[in-house]
């Protein structure tokens, strides 16, 4: 992510579909908000995360755009996709 705006925490637009979604633990040294309830989740600890991409229809060539969401654990991710 080399964007400096922070996400948002409603769900994105139509287009942005989940591609991935899992429980994780990361290696990262940090602290970030539970894009749902906007508690801390820390990296190290066990959390929840989901990926979304965008197809980015460009003349020549096929991209995606890629979002990254953390959630305290998978209640929250339920329930903020289910706002989708
Ligand atoms: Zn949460």
């Amino acid at each position: 992510m080399s964007r400096t705006s922070r996400p948002s925490r409603s769900y994105p637009d139509p287009e942005w579909s989940v591609v991935h979604r899992a429980a994780r633990r990361n290696w990262a040294d940090s602290v970030e908000r539970c894009a749902a309830c906007r508690g801390r989740v820390d990296m190290q600890d066990d959390h929840y995360q989901v990926v979304l991409d965008r197809e980015i229809d460009t003349p020549g060539k096929l991209s995606f755009e890629r979002q990254r969401f953390v959630f305290c654990d998978e209640a929250c991710a339920d329930e903020w996709t289910a706002h989708a």
